[in-house]
């Protein structure tokens, strides 16, 4: 089974959600918030491991990556889709649809790559 791809704010950036940790992303190290409910959306889809990667390595990784492998990105859980749309005021349902395009097209040009 592929090793989903969690992207994660620095910590430079403030984090949205209640119940984050440190953790460091797997390329540069700098240290990332991991949200808890992040991790229980991931175990709960079936996924026992993943990689780490800050915003900013994401991108490069990602390119880099998916010309020998594939890579699929998962949807935050819709519980921290809701912490962060709280804390920027926007409604859930916009804010999910407009993060829910992104990752499609992030899966949609892995997928490219593949081929
Ligand atoms: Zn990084």
């Amino acid at each position: 089974m592929d090793r989903p791809v969690v992207v994660c704010m620095p910590t430079s950036e403030p984090d949205y959600t209640e119940t984050a940790t440190v953790q460091k992303c797997s390329k540069c190290g700098i240290e990332i918030w991991l949200a808890e409910n992040t991790v229980k959306h991931i175990k709960a889809s079936g996924y026992e491991d993943f990689d780490l990667l800050c915003v900013s390595c994401a991108d490069g990784q990602v390119q880099e990556k998916m010309k020998s492998e594939a890579i699929m990105f998962m949807m935050p859980s819709d519980e921290q889709l809701a912490e962060i749309a709280a804390s920027q005021n926007v409604p859930f349902e916009d804010f999910k649809k407009r993060v829910k395009e992104g990752v499609e097209r992030m899966n949609m040009a892995a997928n490219f790559a593949q081929n």
